[in-house]
């Protein structure tokens, strides 16, 4: 164990490998229901490691797949984990109305809430695709019961990101607690540091160095974020799509299991709601984002 003063949040958005965004271009939603389904046997090996560990984490599940495997969501809920919402069919809230986000989340909230008969208090946009142009999200989340949302991701990026909105969690004044996925501060940039596909690329001892460092300088608990699809190197390939994207895809896909088994190891981990919801802020609202 190398820093058990703080636990850090443990969160699996749980999609499939057709359903990333990045794919959305090469595989319809048309084509969701004839494809190769992967999701629950590699839930179902993430259920394991973390039982091994007696390790809780958060699972923000999309209501598609809920709806597919509702023995998958109470397997989640049995095992002591927190079911959160990750919407219904992956839309980027960017790519929805205000009309339309509202029927997407309190749908997919709904969904998750009578599948795994818990309260569903989290949610995280598709491809943190909340940002300075649709803040009004917010506010629909807090209308449709939730407390907290992990969607602003604030680095720059080319497919999401607000790079200047706090790194750690702050109120809205809607109510709503954003807890963004963690970033390194180096000089005046934020480095993602908290999963995704950054994980898989870069060296394990460089990932763990900076969750570290987010942990002992700032003095705060990081929020570190995996997919299902990242554990499995036997899921289907895409054909033909682009280089960046295959790149970003299937980098140390064959790697990623062992390496989270460290990381597991290596910090003590928890779920969203435990770690974040009812505890005083250590860094108040400071933004443009935080004060609106
Ligand atoms: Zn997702």
């Amino acid at each position: 164990m190398l820093a058990p003063a703080l636990t850090n949040a443990l969160t699996i958005d749980v999609e499939d490998y057709f359903q990333v965004s990045a794919f959305a271009r090469y595989i319809p939603r048309s084509e969701w229901d004839s494809r190769e389904c992967r999701v629950e046997r590699n839930v179902d090996r993430i259920l394991a490691m973390l039982a091994e560990r007696n390790v809780k984490a958060t699972f923000f599940t999309l209501a598609w797949i809920a709806e597919r495997y509702p023995q998958l969501v109470r397997r989640i809920v049995d095992g002591g984990h927190e079911l959160a919402s990750h919407g219904c069919e992956h839309q980027r809230a960017t790519d929805l109305t205000q009309a339309e986000f509202l029927n997407d989340v309190s749908r997919a909230k709904q969904v998750l809430e009578d599948i795994g008969g818990v309260p569903v208090l989290g949610y995280r946009a598709p491809s943190f695709s909340i940002g300075t142009g649709n803040l009004w999200a917010f506010d629909v989340l807090a209308r449709t019961g939730h407390r907290y949302s992990s969607s602003i991701y604030p680095i720059a990026h080319d497919h999401y990101g607000m790079p200047d909105s706090p790194r750690f969690a702050y109120r809205l004044s809607a109510g709503i607690l954003e807890v963004p996925v963690t970033t390194l501060r180096v000089g005046s940039r934020n480095l993602p540091s908290s999963g995704g596909g950054y994980f898989r690329l870069l060296p394990y001892a460089l990932s763990r160095w900076m969750i570290q460092r987010v942990n002992r300088q700032d003095g705060e608990s990081a929020v570190f974020y995996f997919h299902p699809w990242e554990i499995d190197p036997g899921q289907p390939r895409v054909p033909g799509i682009d280089a960046k994207t295959r790149f970003r895809h299937y980098v140390n896909i064959p790697r990623m299991e062992s390496r989270l088994g460290t990381l597991l190891g290596d910090f003590r981990w928890g779920r969203m709601d435990d770690i974040f919801l009812d505890r005083p802020l250590t860094h108040p609202a400071t933004s443009a984002v935080a004060g609106r």
